[in-house]
């Protein structure tokens, strides 16, 4: 299966993780929309949100906790951050394995659409 984030989670492609742990990974986003821009991924094949049951959302949990480590090794934790994970066409997901984006270092847009 060539999916480019369990490629990228498998380190079959180099990648730079700023955290990572048995079930996720952290990496900069090749096109960052701020300047901080990161992707919090599991290394488990997830195709997006709507796959998330009670067997896999562990998880998910556990990227919570990594954001807020990472969001703090990033400076970002007090001056405030956004996590967003696109889902289907509608929410313009272009990789089709479930990621969370964590954008900060910048005053966001008030609106989210
Ligand atoms: P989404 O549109 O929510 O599916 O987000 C996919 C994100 O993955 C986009 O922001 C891309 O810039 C990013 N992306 C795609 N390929 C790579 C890659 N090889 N390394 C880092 N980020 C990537
Ligand atoms: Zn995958």
């Amino acid at each position: 299966m060539s999916c480019i984030f369990c490629q990228i989670a498998n380190k079959e492609i180099p990648s730079q993780f700023l955290f990572e742990n048995d079930n996720l990974v952290a990496f900069r986003d090749l096109n960052p929309q701020a300047p901080v821009h990161i992707l919090v991924v599991p290394k488990m094949h997830i195709s997006s949100m709507n796959e998330i049951t009670s067997e896999n959302s562990s998880v998910v949990a556990e990227i919570f906790e990594a954001i807020n480590k990472i969001a703090e090794q990033e400076g970002i934790k007090e001056s405030g951050y956004r996590v967003i994970s696109n889902c289907g066409d509608d929410g313009c997901q272009s990789v089709k394995h479930l990621h969370f984006h964590l954008v900060g270092g910048k005053k966001l847009s008030e609106t989210l659409s």
